[in-house]
């Protein structure tokens, strides 16, 4: 008698790995699930296997903060991820998985003249390229968000805040599995617990990969590790400019909703949301050293406190339930980098650092679009690899540090 057992809700679990696939996905988060996704829905590739060290979204994609936001500085930045924020809003009915996509308004909020000249520059190169985002005074950000101290307890008076009504957050671990259930369900399979070891590269093109569940042949490879960038790229004998930092966050107790909008302060070096549970989902700069690791400090939560009661004195006695870590690939200049390599068939995705939770929809769209055809798409041009080496950079710096 053989019982008949529902389907797996999320994904199959494969006892063994394929000898060969047509391509292979380094890295179970956001960006490479959804570059399976992709592929298998939008160019019908679907003998592709997810490699995964851990469980799916247990990198930084299942630790970030979620702002989800285009309102970079540079016409290449802008565009790109307003195309992520279009495919963000339609998430959910796509997966049929709510991902509890909410849209708050996010405002930057402006401590001094310097950085309301670079909200007013955002502002513009937003507004051109129909983006909306306006640059607001002090009496709107209290009229969106009626506790906050505008005075700042008297250290930094808020002198003005960058409006981007389209600002949303959304659940990050649902956007993963969402992803990886739709690649799933079209015969993509998702391995976890299968470590990439090595990369077998002979006479300059990907030819198979080495894992901790034995050999795969294969033409072509996505990596997509965020935080472990360097340690694949030397496996190819890439060099790039990536460097790791780790990014912390922390969470309250629940409170009642009182938070409407996302706020962010790259002075105060805080930024924070309310959660639909209640949770203030709070994080602050990079850590300033260079290390790989995921434990959280003391530090942060003292420095992070004081600075939210600077704008908020009455969480004072609000409890902390929570604070982790991610590893964050940063660039030179606050892009990523993504597309075709001097190698051939390897392909990367990378240099996500702290704002790459947003650009998911986006990546998986390009990337796919990049492995089906073995050419860049034509959104991702401006973050080559290749860039570094001709001087010709992406500057992203005043719109992407802290504020993620
Ligand atoms: P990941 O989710 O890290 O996935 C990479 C996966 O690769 C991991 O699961 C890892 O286990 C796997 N892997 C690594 N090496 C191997 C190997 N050898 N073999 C097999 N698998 C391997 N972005 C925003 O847009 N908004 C935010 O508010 C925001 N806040 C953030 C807050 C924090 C605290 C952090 C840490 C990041 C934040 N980010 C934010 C950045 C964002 O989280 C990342 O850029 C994004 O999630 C990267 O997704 P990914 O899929 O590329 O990488």
């Amino acid at each position: 008698l053989s019982k008949k057992y529902p389907e797996p809700r999320m994904f199959r679990v494969h006892d063994r790995l394929r000898k060969t696939y047509d391509v292979v996905i380094i890295g179970g988060g956001g960006h490479g699930l959804a570059s399976a996704y992709y592929l298998a829905r939008d160019y019908g590739i679907t003998n592709v296997a997810v490699l995964e060290k851990g469980y799916i979204g247990g990198g930084n994609t299942g630790r970030n903060t979620t702002i989800i936001r285009s309102n970079y500085l540079t016409p290449e930045g802008v565009a790109f991820y307003d195309q992520s924020v279009k495919l963000f809003e339609d998430l959910s009915q796509d997966f049929d998985l709510n991902i509890f996509y909410s849209t708050r308004g996010h405002f930057t909020l402006a401590h001094t003249d310097s950085a309301l000249r670079t909200m007013r520059w955002r502002a513009e190169v937003n507004k051109h390229l129909g983006v909306e985002s306006e640059v607001v005074g002090p009496e709107e950000v209290k009229k969106a968000c009626p506790p906050i101290d505008i005075t700042c307890g008297g250290h930094a008076p808020i002198l003005g805040a960058l409006y981007h009504a389209p600002g949303a957050v959304a659940r990050h671990d649902a956007v993963a599995w969402g992803y990886g259930r739709g690649a799933d369900k079209r015969g993509v399979e998702i391995h976890q617990r299968t470590e990439v070891l090595g990369i077998d590269v002979e006479g300059g093109r990907v030819k198979g990969v080495q894992t901790s569940r034995g050999y795969i042949s294969t033409r072509k490879v996505l990596c997509a590790v965020a935080g472990s960038t360097p340690r694949i790229t030397q496996m190819v004998g890439l060099r790039t400019p990536i460097y790791v930092h780790p990014l912390q966050a922390m969470v309250t107790e629940p409170l009642k909703p009182w938070l409407d909008t996302i706020l962010v302060s790259g002075s105060l070096h805080v930024y924070v949301s309310q959660s639909d549970r209640g949770e203030l989902v709070m994080g602050a700069s990079l850590d300033p050293y260079e290390v790989q690791s995921t434990r959280s400090t003391l530090d942060f939560v003292e420095g992070l406190a004081a600075h939210m009661l600077d704008l908020f004195p009455f969480l004072s006695n609000v409890k902390v339930n929570r604070q982790w870590a991610g590893m964050a690939d940063m660039t030179p200049d606050f892009a990523p980098i993504m597309g075709k390599t001097p190698i051939e068939g390897f392909y990367l995705d990378a240099g996500w650092g702290t704002w790459g939770f947003k650009a998911t929809p986006v990546c998986g769209k390009t990337m796919s679009y990049t492995v089906a055809n073995d050419q860049d798409h034509e959104l991702i041009r401006a973050f080559s690899l290749s860039r570094f080496a001709e001087f010709n950079l992406t500057g992203e710096k005043g719109a992407a540090s802290v504020g993620h």
